[in-house]
Parts: C-alpha cells; structure tokens; sequence
C-alpha cells in the first residue's frame, strides 16, 4: 500500500514512460480487436494509477485534481480505451465512493479498488435511459437484511472484466445507489462489440433477476442515488472526460504537424500551404484553450469552490468539442491517410466523437451552461432591452 504520498513529478514521469512504452504502439492493436489486454490493467494497476486521485489513506497515490488531470492526459493521448478504465474505474467509482461511500464501504472496497484488486464499472444506463438519466428502470426492494435488483443496464464500460458494479434503482420514485458484487447469483453480463470509439474498453450489458446485494452495500442512503451519488460521479467522470479531450486534440495536434512537415505537394511541404496552417493555428490554440480551462476547474476543485461543477462542465463541453474539430482537421491534413486504419489520424477521430456524447452528451452541458449563464449574467447587463 502507498502510505506516503509519491513526488508527483515521479508519478508523471512513470505514467509518460507506462504510456509511450505500455500503450501507445500498441492502442491501434486494441481498437481493432476491442480488448484492452490483462497485461495492461494489471500494470496499471501496480502503478498505482487505478488509485491515482484517491488518497494515500486509502492506497491510493493522493494526486490532486492538476496532478490527476496531467496523468489523464498522459494515458488519454496514447489509448483513449485505457483512458477509459481511469474514467471508470477511478473517477466514476473509486473518487466517488471516497466523498460518499460510509467507512465501513470504504474499507470493504475502497482499498481493493485503489490497488486495482479489483476493477469498477459505473452502472447508470439502460436502453430507455440516458440523458434522462433518473427515469432508470431497474428496481430494488428491501426484503429483511438485502436488497433485492431487477432490471438491465446497457453500454457499461468494462463492465467485461469488472468485479464490483456501482449501480442504480428505482423503487417508487427512489433512486438509490448499490455497489454489486459480480458473482452474485443472478447477474449476467453480455458483452457488446461494433462501438465507434472506446472500443477496447469491454462494453457490456448487465442483467439482474432478483439479485440479493447486501445493506451495507446502498452507498449514501436511500433516495440519495441521483441527486448526490450519480451527481458526484458525474462530476468526477466530466473531469476525467475534459482532460480526455486535451488528450486526444494534442494527440491528432502532433499527428498534423508531424504530416504536415514530410508531406510533398505541388513540389512543396503541404506545412508551407496557408491553407494547411490555419488548421494548425486553430488546433494549437484549440488545445491550449481548452487545457487552461481543464486546469481553472482542477484549481477549483482543489480550492473546493461551488463553481467547480459548472466550470468541470465547461471544461467538459469546451474541450470535447474541439476535440471534434481538431482530430476532423487531423483526418483532413492527412488526406487519404487520414482515412486509413494505418495512420492515428482515424482513431482520433472516433475517440473525439464520443467523448460528445459520454458523461452527459453536449446538448447536456449546454443547457447546464446556459442555465448558469442567465442566472449569472442576466441581471448584470447594461440595459438592454430596459
Ligand atoms: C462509448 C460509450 C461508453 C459508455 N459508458 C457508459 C458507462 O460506463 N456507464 C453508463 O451508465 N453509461 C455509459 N454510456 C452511456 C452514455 O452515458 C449515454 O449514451 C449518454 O448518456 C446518452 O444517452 P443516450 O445514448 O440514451 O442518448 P439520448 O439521451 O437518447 O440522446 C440522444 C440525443 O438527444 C439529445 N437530447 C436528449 N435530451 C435532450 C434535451 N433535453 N435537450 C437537448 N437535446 C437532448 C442528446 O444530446 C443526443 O444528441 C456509454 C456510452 C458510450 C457511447
């Protein structure tokens, strides 16, 4: 167990080295046979980078949020898929239980989860529920000392190889947040193939008929699943998912460049055409933008300021959409290849596109910010329309 916390320079530098060394030849392998290997969570995992943001109490590395995010973007340029387990695994459902599980969760699970003992899967979705997120399905009902599930989760990241689901319930209009054990008689996984991105990250469906979860495994309390435990994960999962953006735009930023400096045309480098430049200044200015605004949340966050979950969702927003832009343009300066599986410029493309989607989709984080805007700006305008 890491009992004092690690240099945080040290922790960058090994994540720098596990990512060139551990993953990124390797990433375009995993996307084409939609598994992220064993050999990759279990080094993860004896990194400490499943517990990268959980404190060193609990055996984790204790990074703060900057820290944490500038791990993110190490593992995310390189495979958007490992990223994923981070997201998952650490933010959703490690970070979460820290600020909302009881002690005695916490020493059932916490521990085992931040060495990567065992892995988590967050467990929100169902097929009619998604950006409507507290119309879940799945029911509980509380017979003597269990609570018993019934109902079907879909697009479960890694909910393939993970041994503890945190999942949510419904009884009457209750949400409630459970974390399910994946022997437990009853739950049944089917693994789901053919996604446009993250595609190595052991998507599944999770089916469960009457399956038996014990009491002290509600996290929070009953009714607190939506607004508090859902919340917080999401909060945490946006995190991880703006820095995922910065990844993969600096990512597609240094495949462009790189093409763009070789690549011959007219008896020129198409780097000398202006054309090719403006989208090279647009996506440096791009990734940079949208790093500072992932590190104004993490400086929030840190300062655990009220803002922080509006700015996370800036972030959020900000960052994936010009993922979008920059990995289109990626695609674009690479001509053919950019369409070809031989080259990263595709990939990036599709890892861009659903981090719009994941998290809360755009549409999602644009009315949060819209809603923000009017209650901030409205009544402080010069008197317009007065
Ligand atoms: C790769 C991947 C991994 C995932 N991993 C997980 C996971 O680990 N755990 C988990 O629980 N879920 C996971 N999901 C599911 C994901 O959270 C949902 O796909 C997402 O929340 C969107 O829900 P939906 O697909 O049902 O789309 P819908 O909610 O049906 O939305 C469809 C479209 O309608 C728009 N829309 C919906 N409501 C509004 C509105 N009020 N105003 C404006 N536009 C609106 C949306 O923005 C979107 O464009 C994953 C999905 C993907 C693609």
């Amino acid at each position: 167990m890491h009992e004092e916390k690690e240099d945080p320079s040290g922790v960058q530098q090994r994540a720098r080295h596990f990512a060139e060394t551990d993953i990124a030849k390797r990433a375009s392998e995993f996307d084409r046979k939609e598994h992220l290997p064993k050999d990759v969570i279990t080094k993860m995992a004896d990194a400490g980078f499943l517990g990268a943001a959980v404190p060193e109490k609990w055996g984790g590395l204790g990074l703060d949020p900057l820290e944490y995010g500038e791990l993110t973007e190490s593992i995310g340029k390189a495979c958007a898929s490992t990223r994923a387990l981070l997201t998952v695994h650490t933010s959703l459902v490690a970070e979460t239980l820290v600020e909302r599980a009881s002690n005695r969760l916490k020493e059932k699970y916490l521990t085992d989860l931040a060495l990567g003992r065992r892995i988590g899967c967050f467990a929100l979705s169902e097929a009619g529920a998604g950006s409507d997120a507290a119309s879940v399905t799945t029911v509980y009902r509380r017979e003597q000392d269990v609570f018993i599930l019934d109902g079907r989760k879909k697009w479960i990241s890694f909910a393939g190889v993970a041994d503890l689901f945190l999942v949510f319930a419904k009884e009457n209009d209750l949400t409630s947040a459970f974390l399910v054990e994946r022997n437990t008689p009853g739950v049944e996984i089917r693994p789901m193939s053919g996604m446009l991105g993250n595609r190595a990250a052991h998507m599944a469906e999770i089916s469960f008929t009457g399956v038996e979860v014990p009491v002290e495994n509600l996290v929070s309390g009953i009714g607190l699943g939506f607004g508090l435990v859902a919340n917080t994960a999401l909060h945490h999962g946006r995190y991880s998912i703006a820095w995922a953006g910065v990844a993969i735009a600096q990512a597609a930023l240094e495949t462009m460049c790189a093409y763009a400096a070789e690549r011959e045309q007219f008896g020129v480098k198409i780097g000398s055409q202006q054309l090719v430049q403006k989208m090279i200044a647009d996506a440096v200015t791009q990734v940079g933008a949208a790093r500072e605004l992932c590190r104004r949340a993490g400086r929030l966050r840190m300062e655990r300021s009220t803002d922080a979950v509006i700015e996370t969702n800036i972030a959020k927003y900000f960052s994936s959409t010009i993922a979008q832009q920059v990995t289109s343009d990626a695609v674009q300066v690479l001509g053919g290849n950019g369409c070809w599986d031989q080259y990263p410029a595709e990939r990036l493309f599709r890892e861009a596109k659903v981090l719009e989607i994941i998290e809360g989709t755009s549409q999602l984080q644009q009315l949060m910010i819209a809603d923000h805007g009017f209650k901030k700006f409205a009544g402080s305008g010069s008197g317009w329309g007065k």
